[in-house]
């Protein structure tokens, strides 16, 4: 279990990354994707592994507890490093507890519902943690800066009125403070990437025959729409970062750094659950001991001498 200083040192790491409640965004002002905190890489490595550890610790315990669901929404633009972080920050948890989703273009069936249903069907189940690689945030980002994709999306004329994006904020916030009050807590992480380092990894995957299956045309196409993101993302802060759930902006253009960040924040997250290993009660204790004296009479002879044994016996 972590100690206070831990817990402390985590929380004002995180800190300067919170997108205050009711603030005024404006990501190309606000935030600098190349920050790194004064950190060393070797130091963010071995920071790294003690929040892979930590996490793998109150993983065990959330599951034991079973009353809280974790839920981690990344965002970020092509390039923007989600799939790297999802790896490394998840690398020493038990599988069975962590569910990653991946959101695509809606598919028809998706489009025939409202546009939260396909997001509430992969939420978490209490105990679990869940990833969204891409969130219910696509709403107000990709359908709002190529607004065909609202078309698709077959509303009624009443439900696409002038207000429609603050609309969309305002149920997206009412949903998470539903989910919060149930004892889902959501971690809200922006990969914040310039556009420069965008550049970059773009060649990488152009120059690199194993990594050019992750580069489409497609890619540039909306790095075109460069400007147009900012803005949505922007708003979208400003509006979601709210106080049961808000948004965390973390500088992407030093993969290792944001992977420390992500882990940080699920860690954080986590510690504040702070979920216990259930104690059972004296009825459940006698029965345990009840148990043990069945099993220990029936080894064989010489058996009650194995060292285990030896050192478990009460
Ligand atoms: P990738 O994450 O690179 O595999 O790409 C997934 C694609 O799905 C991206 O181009 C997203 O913009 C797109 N996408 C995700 N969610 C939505 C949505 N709700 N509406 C339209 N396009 C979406
Ligand atoms: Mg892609």
């Amino acid at each position: 279990m972590a100690d206070k200083q831990t817990v402390r040192r985590i929380a004002e790491f995180i800190e300067p990354l919170r997108v205050k409640p009711g603030s005024r965004v404006r990501l190309a002002k606000d935030f600098d994707p190349g920050f790194k905190g004064g950190m060393k890489k070797r130091e963010g490595v071995e920071l790294l592994r003690t929040g892979v550890e930590l996490l793998a610790e109150y993983q065990a315990r959330l599951a034991a507890q079973d009353t809280h669901g974790v839920l981690m929404c990344l965002q970020a633009l092509d390039a923007g490093g989600k799939d790297g972080t999802i790896r490394h920050v998840m690398s020493g948890v038990n599988p069975q507890g962590v569910h990653v989703s991946s959101f695509k273009v809606p598919s028809i069936e998706e489009l025939d519902h409202d546009y939260l249903w396909r997001y509430a069907a992969r939420l978490p189940a209490r105990g679990d943690i869940a990833i969204f690689n891409r969130s219910h945030y696509e709403e107000v980002l990709v359908v709002r800066v190529h607004p065909e994709n609202l078309d698709r999306q077959k509303l009624p004329p009443e439900a696409r009125g002038p207000d429609l994006w603050h609309d969309r904020y305002r149920e997206i916030n009412d949903w998470e403070r539903h989910l919060t009050d149930n004892g889902f807590r959501l971690v809200k992480v922006f990969l914040n990437l310039s556009k420069e380092e965008q550049r970059r990894r773009f060649l990488k995957r152009i120059d690199l025959p194993e990594k050019n299956w992750k580069f489409s045309a497609a890619d540039i196409r909306e790095r075109g729409y460069w400007d147009d993101y900012q803005k949505a993302f922007s708003e979208m802060l400003s509006a979601t970062s709210t106080p049961w759930a808000p948004w965390y902006v973390v500088p992407a253009d030093h993969k290792w750094f944001a992977r420390i960040c992500a882990s940080a924040l699920l860690v954080h997250t986590l510690m504040d659950i702070d979920p216990q290993y259930p104690e059972v009660g004296k009825k459940a204790r006698k029965a345990l001991r009840a148990a043990k004296r069945d099993l220990e009479d029936e080894a064989p002879k010489g058996a009650a001498r194995d060292p285990y044994a030896a050192r478990h016996r009460r």
